[in-house]
């Protein structure tokens, strides 16, 4: 996620750049929204962002604000309808353009709220788009002002980058669950993700968007407010797997943190062995950590072909298991005949380590010992991370025993929960832990009002609905480039590229 308020630079492609640099956060689809000041233009679409956008459309897209996405769906299937950003017109005439990282628990109640206001559903079932919707049914409002008045109604993980025709907001729920940076630019501000992305555009980190902050910039400024207390709970995980190596979280830089989780690893499970190899990318720093403190050497085993996505973060099983495949291939030279130490960053349904373990052993690895630089995932994540649902965690029902049996592999070893949350400098109560501990920061409701389907089989029509939708052809609406592209979600096509 990433968001630009910088007049007189070209900031769709300090978009393209900034949501480059973050695009393992989400690789399902991604989406700019720019405005020169008289009307909000979103183009997004299934896919990556470098098979989404070429140059006449970041050419096409001309303004001094932006705000860009890269989707990895948590509510709402894999869908044109819900890539983001997400747009909607008030009756005012001013429109909203939102992208949002995290995940909302109370979808279901805000979808009645927005039915209780005349607010059509449209056509999306992401939590986001309800969102949007909720921001654009008080007209009379200016949309800072509402946003004060909807923040405090979400429950859950959010951090939202979002857009008018003249101002760029970003917001962070009071947990600050998912990361959210500001930057400065010679001429203007930048808010992301994570630092990375300002690096990648030349920004300097200016500080965190605080939890329970809502920022505001434009031409008078950069204003602040606050919609909530802040009660810090950063997610573990984003130390483990989720950001990159070159990001700071908290005054944390994660390789280091990933360093040290893999010197302790080694602590906590040594073993006789002749190579420590990682499976690449994410689990490389924990492996250099391992080496280091174990003194076994550390070499490269498995080659990764870079244009293959996350694994996990695929959206269908049948696409995760041709996913690893694709994915991994072993170096046969270097591990034939040899004690391997394997190190990865988690296991989550367990198919890629079994794939791994499998692999080394056919390319003449002698043993292979499995060391996890995190501890098993027991319960899935409502704050933003598709894992899995509990019945699919491999750590569910069964003890290390069953998991070092069930992936193949000659010993297993994961990291505690207190090596971890050691490494990332922070103290325990202000992390979320709950897919390693089950404690669930944020209170999530009873029985079936939650999922990623939450929004999907609901009826959400209201006869006569107050909510105007901008369509395709209207003032906010255009397709560069001739490409298929809509500015809400009233039906426009899914592009097919070139
Ligand atoms: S449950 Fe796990 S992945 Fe989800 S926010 Fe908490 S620590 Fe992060």
């Amino acid at each position: 996620m990433f968001g630009v308020w910088a007049p007189g630079e070209e900031v769709a492609k300090l978009t393209y750049f900034g949501l480059y640099a973050l695009q393992h956060r989400g690789q399902e689809a991604a989406g700019i929204a720019v405005s020169d000041g008289s009307g909000v233009v979103v183009y997004k679409d299934l896919g990556l962002v470098a098979q989404v956008f070429d140059e006449p459309t970041l050419a096409s897209l001309r303004g001094h604000l932006a705000i860009g996405h890269t989707r990895y769906s948590t509510t709402g299937g894999s869908t044109w309808e819900n890539a983001q950003p997400t747009i909607r017109a008030n009756t005012a005439g001013t429109t909203i353009a939102l992208a949002h990282n995290g995940n909302l628990v109370n979808t279901a109640e805000l979808a009645r709220d927005a039915v209780e206001r005349g607010m059509d559903s449209d056509g999306s079932t992401s939590d986001t788009a309800l969102v949007t919707t909720l921001l654009a049914s008080r007209p009379d409002l200016s949309v800072e002002a509402a946003a004060l008045e909807v923040l405090p109604t979400l429950r859950g993980a959010f951090s939202f980058v979002f857009m008018d025709e003249t101002t760029l907001y970003a917001a962070r729920d009071a947990y600050g669950v998912r990361p959210l940076v500001l930057g400065r630019l010679e001429r203007g501000w930048v808010v992301a993700s994570e630092t990375a992305a300002l690096d990648i555009v030349g920004a300097s980190v200016v500080r965190e968007i605080e939890p329970g902050e809502l920022i505001a910039i434009d031409e008078h400024g950069l204003r602040s407010a606050r919609f909530a207390a802040p009660e810090p709970k950063g997610c573990l995980f984003e130390y483990v797997y989720i950001a990159r190596p070159d990001t700071t979280i908290a005054g944390r830089n994660i390789h280091s943190a990933r360093v040290t989780i893999g010197r302790q690893l080694a602590r906590e499970h040594p073993v006789a062995a002749d190579l420590v190899i990682p499976v690449p990318e994410s689990g490389t720093p924990a492996a250099i950590g391992y080496a280091e403190e174990s003194g076994i050497t550390y070499g490269a085993g498995l080659m990764k072909n870079p244009y293959v996505g996350r694994t996990f973060i695929q959206p269908s099983q049948t696409l995760r298991q041709l996913g690893i495949r694709l994915k991994l291939n072993p170096l046969r030279e270097n591990v034939r005949g040899k004690r391997v130490v394997v190190v990865d960053d988690s296991i989550v349904r367990g198919n890629t380590q079994r794939a791994i373990v499998r692999m080394l052993r056919e390319a003449g690895a002698l043993e292979v010992h499995v060391r996890i630089s995190s501890p098993p995932v027991n319960w899935p994540c409502f704050y933003g991370i598709d894992f899995a649902t509990r019945a699919e965690l491999l750590a569910n029902g069964l003890d290390n025993e069953g998991i070092r049996r069930s992936i193949g592999a000659d010993s297993l070893g994961y990291v505690s929960l207190a090596g971890l949350i050691a490494a990332t400098e922070q103290p325990k109560t202000r992390l979320c832990r709950a897919c390693f501990d089950g404690e669930y920061p944020i209170e999530l409701p009873a029985g079936n009002l939650i999922g990623k389907h939450v929004l999907e089989g609901v009826d959400r029509r209201v006869a006569g609905a107050g909510g105007e939708e901008v369509g395709p052809g209207g003032a906010t609406s255009r397709g560069p480039g001739g490409q298929s592209f809509a500015s809400s979600s009233t039906g426009g096509d899914v592009s097919s590229h070139a």
